[in-house]
C-alpha cells in the first residue's frame, strides 16, 4: 500500500500540471481572439475616415479642382475626415498606454469648479448649436479642492458633457452638479436625452462600444471616450457610475477625493 501512495503522489502532480497548461493554453487562446477582434475593429473604424478622404482627393483629381467653390468644400471634407482619423489615433494611443500602465498621472491641487467652468465655456458653442442649455449647479461659497491629475480630469469631464450634448435632443439639457460630501466631491452630469437600454448599459464602456452604431455614426465619435474615462478614474482609485432610462436620459457620476485642507475647514467650520 505505502508504494503506492507516491504513484498516486506523482498521479496528481501529473494532473494538477496539465490542468494548469490547459488554462495557460485557455488563456492564450482568449488573448488571440482579443487581438483578433480588436484589430478588426480598429480596421474598421479606420477605414471610415481613410475612404472618406480617398473620396474626396480623388474627386479633385478627377475634374473637381477646377471649380474653386467645388474644390474648397472637397477640401474642407477631406481635413475633417483627416481630424478625425487624427483623434482617433490619439484616443487609441492613450488607451494603450493606459492598459499597459505605462501612462503617468501628475497628481496637482486644484479647484474642480474651475475646471468645469472651462469644459463648459468649451462646450458652450457646440451645445448651442444643438440647442441645448448646460447648466451648472454649484455652490459660489465653496471651494471644491482636489488632488488629482488635472489634465485627465479635463478629459473626463470634456467626454462626459460633450456626450450628454451630443445625444440630447435639440433644446434638451444638461446638468452638471458639485457635491461636497465629508472627504470627497461628487460630479453628476445628468442628461434629458435618449438614453441608453439596459442591454447596452454594461458595455457602454467597452472600447468601440456604440449604441445603435449607425444613429451614432452621425455624430463623429470613436466609441473610445467612455473606455478612456473608465480608465482615468481607476487611475484615480474611482469609479464611474451610470444610471439610464430610454426616452428619459442618463446621469453619469463619479468623485474624487477632497483635498485635506478643505476636510480640516468642513470639520472646523
Ligand atoms: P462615442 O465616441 O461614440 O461618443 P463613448 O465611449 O463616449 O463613444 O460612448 C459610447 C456610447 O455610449 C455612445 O456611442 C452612445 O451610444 C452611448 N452614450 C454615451 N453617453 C451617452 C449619453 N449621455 N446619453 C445616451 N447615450 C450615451
Amino acid at each position: 500500500r505505502s508504494s503506492l501512495s507516491p504513484l498516486r503522489r506523482i498521479n496528481s502532480v501529473i494532473n494538477s500540471y496539465a490542468n494548469a497548461r490547459q488554462r495557460e493554453i485557455e488563456t492564450l487562446q482568449k488573448n488571440a481572439e482579443f487581438r483578433r477582434e480588436f484589430i478588426a475593429d480598429i480596421s474598421h473604424e479606420l477605414k471610415t475616415p481613410i475612404f472618406a478622404t480617398q473620396g474626396y482627393i480623388h474627386t479633385l483629381l478627377d475634374g473637381a479642382i477646377e471649380d474653386k467653390q467645388v474644390r474648397m468644400k472637397f477640401l474642407k471634407r477631406a481635413a475633417k475626415s483627416l481630424d478625425s482619423l487624427d483623434i482617433l489615433v490619439q484616443d487609441l494611443l492613450t488607451l494603450n498606454q493606459m492598459e499597459s500602465g505605462v501612462i503617468k498621472f501628475n497628481f496637482s491641487e486644484f479647484d474642480l469648479k474651475d475646471l468645469i467652468l472651462e469644459v463648459i465655456e468649451e462646450l458652450e458653442h457646440k451645445a448651442s448649436k444643438r440647442d441645448v442649455k448646460i447648466i451648472f449647479d454649484f455652490d459660489p461659497e465653496k471651494k471644491y479642492l482636489t488632488l488629482a491629475d488635472r489634465q485627465k480630469i479635463y478629459r473626463v469631464c470634456q467626454n462626459l458633457i460633450f456626450n450628454a450634448v451630443k445625444y440630447n435632443h435639440n433644446g434638451g439639457e444638461v446638468k452638471v452638479s458639485l457635491k461636497q460630501q465629508k472627504s470627497n466631491i461628487q460630479v453628476e452630469i445628468k442628461d434629458n436625452g435618449q438614453g441608453i437600454p439596459p442591454e447596452d448599459l454594461k458595455r457602454i464602456f467597452e472600447r468601440f462600444y456604440r449604441v445603435e452604431k449607425s444613429r451614432n455614426k452621425k455624430e463623429g465619435g470613436t466609441g473610445l471616450g467612455l473606455a478612456i474615462v473608465k480608465h482615468i478614474l481607476e487611475g484615480h482609485k474611482s469609479k464611474i457610475s451610470v444610471s439610464s432610462t430610454v426616452g428619459k436620459g442618463s446621469i453619469f457620476s463619479f468623485s474624487l477625493p477632497l483635498e485635506k485642507k478643505e476636510i480640516k475647514e468642513v470639520v472646523e467650520s
